[in-house]
């Protein structure tokens, strides 16, 4: 099974994909933390995405694209993909059902984390307090959620055609979204 978990910058969706990971056995891709090693580890990529990540703005569809080609191909993930921060926009959405059809695959469920502004300021003003991303501070967490409203209707609408999307109530604890998480999970696999 794939599967996508989309919402906003601070929505939960890296904490519940590690919670899907280990109950289903499955593996996390998020764009952001690659991202974020190719910055730690000063990588040329790192050098040239440092500025952009920093505030709060995309990096090109064609260097995550890459990114996510090395899982996808990788037969040890073959249909064992949690895709957390990819896609982003209408065109990596399409771009991943091209890559997932490439390597004889597809997407199985759309997670779809639903959180208000409010929380998600709330929630990553205290992730700065621990993770110290250079990117979460108030007005960059604004700048990532503008960003994340004008694109994900035009994401979500693609997916919903499939009818692939479920909406999650991402304002309640996170042992409460794990629950929904698996129920929805469960019923899919069935
Ligand atoms: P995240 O950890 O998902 O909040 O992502 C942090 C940052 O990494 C974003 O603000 C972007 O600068 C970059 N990033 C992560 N995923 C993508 C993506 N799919 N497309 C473009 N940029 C991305």
């Amino acid at each position: 099974m794939n599967i996508i978990i989309f919402g906003p910058p601070g929505a939960g969706k890296g904490t519940q994909s590690k919670f899907i990971v280990d109950k289903y056995k499955l593996y996390q891709l998020s764009t952001g933390d690659l991202l974020r090693n190719e910055i730690k580890n000063k990588t040329s990529l790192g050098l040239k995405i440092s500025s952009i990540m920093n505030k709060g703005e995309l990096v090109s569809d064609q260097i995550v694209s890459d990114l996510i080609e090395k899982t996808i191909s990788d037969k040890n993930f073959e249909n064992k993909i949690i895709f957390d921060g990819y896609p982003r926009n209408l065109a990596q959405a399409k771009n991943l059902d091209s890559l997932l059809e490439k390597y004889n695959q597809k997407i199985d469920v759309v997670l779809k984390l639903s959180v208000s502004l409010e929380t998600v300021l709330k929630r990553i003003l205290e992730r700065q307090t621990i993770e110290k991303r250079a990117d979460d501070n108030k007005e960059t967490a604004i700048k990532r959620y503008k960003t994340y409203e004008i694109s994900s209707e035009l994401v979500l609408n693609y997916y919903s055609r499939s009818n692939l999307v479920k909406v999650v109530n991402g304002e309640a604890g996170i042992s409460e979204i794990n629950i929904e998480i698996s129920g929805l999970i469960d019923g899919i696999k069935g």
